[in-house]
């Protein structure tokens, strides 16, 4: 996709620069390189997952230890890590209560598929943040949201699912859809062998647009709608004034179950945006970061939704019906997303993230009035992140054009290069409780140098 800010940054300049950093990073890490020669001879793109090679640079940075918001690689260059495992560790990296709680667990067994006491306290903990009171746990948000799908379907006997346009819930089959530019259900670009036409399967609005909502969900053949709250992966779009609560009204009038997903919201608060914003789902999915990076989820529902699900599966059916996988809910998931939730995730902890975030911003903001680049940045809690429009957008089609994977990227290896990483999905940087102000000031700093090379005469 290209932006208007073709316009101001010449793609010649764009491309040398990339290229000065390019051999930058090469010079710099030639251990990384051997590693990722010995790996691509049994591991695709030399990685364990395939999206890995999305990082910008001739290979991926390998590293050898990552403890709170920083990580040395293997070339022994210091990173501030303002990428944070895309939200998996926005505990920070191996936060001293989790490893403490986690090393404890292991010595005295990591799964055995029955409960531990440490269920309890976490679906309590969660309870406290999100207010919906009965709770399930997986190793991963994607599982959540493909749970929950089937869930809605089997109490509302109704066949579709309803996301927004450019939405993001994990490797779920049904939200891999888009919209045409006449409006029409598609599946999305890189959606890799569809079991089904998407259209088949999901309605599909653009974000705030009431009216696009009032009509798909008036056909009654909706069964949820799965929704973040405000969306963060395609870049962060804020809800307008009034959409969440036209959401729930026209949710509740159509017997359509709400499911909100704060897998990344999370940043908003202890308990995400539905806590920050009062949203009162039929259900909420928190995952990621919630073990500390111990592989752990949840889905919490209300108690009239578990009580339609329990009516209608019975008990000789619950190991077979699409719902589970063995090591779900094990002893060591759960013990971390006690200690996580309890001792490092706090409430005190998101205060002092947020106001770091509102430094971030404001450090980002500073370098876009020097520089006159025709960027926004927006902030989410303890999420922030640029974009290459002017104004924030409104939808995910919007904020989809004004991406540019070239900039991007060259934005990405330049940072990485001044020892600080962002996400490679888009321009976003989230704190964790380590986070300082010098980790900051540091992506001021690189930010600064790269708008010069960009904008300067
Ligand atoms: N929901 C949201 C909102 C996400 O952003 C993501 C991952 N980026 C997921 C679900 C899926 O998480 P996971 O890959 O850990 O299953």
């Amino acid at each position: 996709m290209t932006s208007e800010l073709q316009a101001t940054v010449d793609p010649g300049r764009l491309n040398q620069l990339y290229q000065e950093e390019t051999e930058r990073f090469v010079a710099a890490r030639p251990r990384s390189r051997e590693l990722f020669e010995r790996a691509r001879r049994h591991l695709p793109g030399g990685v364990p997952m395939s999206w890995m090679v999305k990082w910008p640079g001739p290979y991926p940075v390998f590293v050898e230890h990552a403890e709170g918001a920083h990580f040395t690689c293997a070339d022994g260059i210091d990173h501030v890590d303002l990428c944070l495992g895309d939200t998996g560790a926005m505990s920070g990296h191996s936060p001293a209560a989790t490893v403490a709680t986690v090393r404890e667990q292991v010595g005295r067994g990591i799964t055995a598929m029955l409960p531990t006491a440490d269920a309890a306290m976490a679906a309590e903990e969660l309870t406290r943040r999100f207010g919906v009171p009965m709770w399930q746990f997986t190793l991963s948000a994607t599982d959540c949201n493909r749970h929950l799908l089937r869930y809605a379907r089997l109490v509302t006997g109704r066949p579709k699912v309803l996301v927004v346009d450019y939405c993001y819930h994990g490797t779920v089959d049904e939200t891999f859809a888009t919209l045409d530019e006449q409006g029409r259900v598609m599946a999305r670009r890189g959606n890799l062998g569809p079991p089904v036409p998407p259209e088949h399967t999901t309605a599909v609005v653009e974000f705030n647009d009431v009216d696009g909502l009032a009509a798909a969900l008036a056909r009654e053949d909706v069964a949820c709608a799965l929704l973040e709250p405000a969306m963060t992966n395609i870049g962060i779009v804020l809800p307008e004034p009034g959409y969440h609560q036209a959401l729930r009204e026209l949710a509740e009038r159509h017997g359509t179950l709400l499911i909100i997903d704060e897998t990344h919201t999370l940043c908003a608060g202890p308990g995400g945006c539905t806590a920050a914003w009062d949203l009162r789902p039929d259900a909420v999915v928190v995952g990621k970061t919630i073990g500390g990076g111990i592989p752990a989820a949840a889905f919490g529902m209300t108690e009239d939704f578990t009580e339609r699900i329990a009516a209608a599966v019975p008990p000789e059916d619950v190991d077979v019906g699409g719902i589970g996988g063995t090591l779900a809910g094990n002893a060591l998931s759960l013990a971390a997303v006690r200690a996580t939730l309890t001792e490092v995730l706090t409430d005190e902890a998101f205060t002092r993230m947020e106001a770091l975030a509102i430094d971030w911003t404001a450090g980002v903001q500073g370098v876009l009035d020097a520089t006159g680049a025709p960027w926004h940045v927006t902030r989410l809690g303890c999420r922030a992140e640029y974009a290459f429009s002017p104004q924030p957008p409104r939808t995910g089609a919007e904020a989809a054009g004004a991406d540019d994977f070239a900039l991007q990227q060259y934005l990405h290896l330049q940072a990485l290069n001044r020892g600080v990483l962002l996400t490679p999905f888009h321009n976003m940087a989230l704190m964790c409780p380590a986070t300082t102000r010098a980790d900051v000031d540091a992506h001021t700093e690189a930010f600064e140098q790269a708008a010069q090379a960009l904008f300067g005469a």
